[in-house]
């Protein structure tokens, strides 16, 4: 059906690739290209190996490429001509990678919002900025296919669309219920884990931002598969787009579960200013402390083998339907261990990497390529769901849930 120019090669591209190759009728050729190239060939030996090659198959090719730059980009998307770029290396390359669809007219998709390498501060407006030019050139730019953002986008569309007339209450609950065996480890890339758990949280209440201190808002929850967690208050970009894509919103809050280990470490690190994205002199050379500080942290492709347990995420929902009052919760809980075996990955990489499969998907089958910039709740949700069914996260609902308060 198409071809797909898959920009990264880490814990999530390493997920969206295998996905990819398990679903070869939709991507008949795929390019992986990276940084480090070598990543993308040693990509492409394991899927080789495992899906096969020939008649039938994904037909896989490796490229270097730097996305900092927009002449590489356009360089290699006229040298490939894919159908879509799927941009699965950092936030930071989210506007060069758009850029060079727009001057090739390819269709572009991502997993997280754009944001300055400068500033540890992400939102939506530098990307839906571009929403005129993408339209005029007739390509779509999905934003935002991961699992949150990504999946609770599609979960809310799936409720509006089957069983509110409006929804005023959405909480997204993020519960990562697996233990690595580490003191400290992230379980994706650990500068822009950081930089997000450690800014000021907020929600969006009655048209307008809240802002709390970090860590200040804590409840706890008992999850399906998991059991009673802690969960903290945080930012989230996807509370940006739906407080404006659902109708009668009054409230959006987001929470994620954290350990005390994880937390007594963090506050240490930024206790001794190791969290820090300001350069700072070091023997001669310039560098910042949240990157030396990546450095010597596991790197989170490696917590594959060691993690067990679970993780459940998943949204409630309140609000009202033919005038009665209406709740609900959908949710997917993911295993680690068995992430590990079927693609080499633990869940927080699958369960993200998943939905940029689907996501390329929905683009490359005409389904959801609508020109100009979209965040994924604006498209009908039924396919999308449909395939989480078919490629490894099932959703269980609830209609009695219980909720946060
Ligand atoms: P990793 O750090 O494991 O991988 C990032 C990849 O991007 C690496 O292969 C890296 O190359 C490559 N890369 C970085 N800079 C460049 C560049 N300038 N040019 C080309 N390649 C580059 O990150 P993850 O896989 O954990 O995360 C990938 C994305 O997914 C991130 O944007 C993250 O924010 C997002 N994410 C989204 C979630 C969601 O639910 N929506 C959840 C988790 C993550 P190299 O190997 O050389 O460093």
């Amino acid at each position: 059906m198409g071809k797909a120019l898959i920009i990264g090669a880490g814990g999530v591209a390493r997920v969206a690739i295998h996905k990819c190759c398990q679903n070869p009728d939709v991507f008949e050729e795929i390019c992986i290209a990276s940084r480090t190239k070598a990543k993308c060939d040693e990509i492409k030996a394991i899927c080789e190996e495992k899906y096969g090659t020939g008649q039938g198959k994904t037909k896989i090719y490796t490229e270097h490429v730097d996305a900092d730059h927009v002449d590489e980009l356009v360089a290699l998307i006229n040298k490939y001509k894919p159908d879509i770029v799927m941009n699965i290396a950092l936030p930071y390359q989210d506007l060069t990678i758009m850029d060079a669809c727009l001057e090739t007219k390819t269709h572009y998709m991502d997993t997280a919002n754009y944001e300055p390498p400068e500033t540890a501060h992400f939102e939506y407006s530098w990307q839906w900025a571009y929403k005129e030019k993408f339209e005029k050139a007739g390509i779509c730019a999905l934003l935002g296919s991961g699992f949150d953002p990504g999946v609770t986008g599609v979960f809310s569309a799936y409720a509006m669309k089957h069983y509110f007339d409006e929804i005023e209450y959405i909480d997204i609950l993020d519960c990562n219920g697996g233990d690595h065996g580490y003191p400290f480890a992230t379980n994706f890339n650990p500068e822009i884990n950081i930089r997000e758990v450690s800014a000021n949280g907020s929600y969006w209440e009655d048209g307008h931002w809240v802002e709390t201190k970090p860590m200040e808002i804590k409840r706890e929850y008992n999850f399906d598969g998991v059991g009673m967690k802690d969960m903290y208050l945080l930012h989230h970009e996807e509370l940006e787009s739906l407080g404006i894509n659902i109708k009668g919103i009054k409230r959006i809050r987001f929470f994620m579960t954290f350990g005390q280990s994880y937390l007594t470490h963090l506050k240490c690190l930024e206790n001794v200013g190791m969290t820090s994205i300001e350069p700072i002199e070091f023997e001669g050379k310039q560098i910042i402390p949240l990157q030396f500080l990546k450095a010597v942290l596991p790197d989170p492709a490696s917590l594959g083998p060691r993690t067990k347990g679970k993780t459940n995420i998943g949204c409630i929902f309140q609000g009202k339907k033919d005038g009665k009052d209406v709740k609900y919760y959908v949710y997917n809980m993911c295993d680690h261990e068995e992430s590990y075996k079927e693609v080499g990955s633990q869940a927080v990489s699958y369960t993200t990497g998943v939905p940029a499969m689907i996501g390329a998907m929905m683009i490359l089958k005409g389904l959801w390529n609508q020109p100009g910039v979209h965040n994924i709740e604006e498209f009908d949700p039924d396919p999308f769901m449909d395939e989480l069914n078919k490629n490894g996260l099932p959703w269980v609902e609830d209609f009695n849930p219980v909720l946060v308060d």
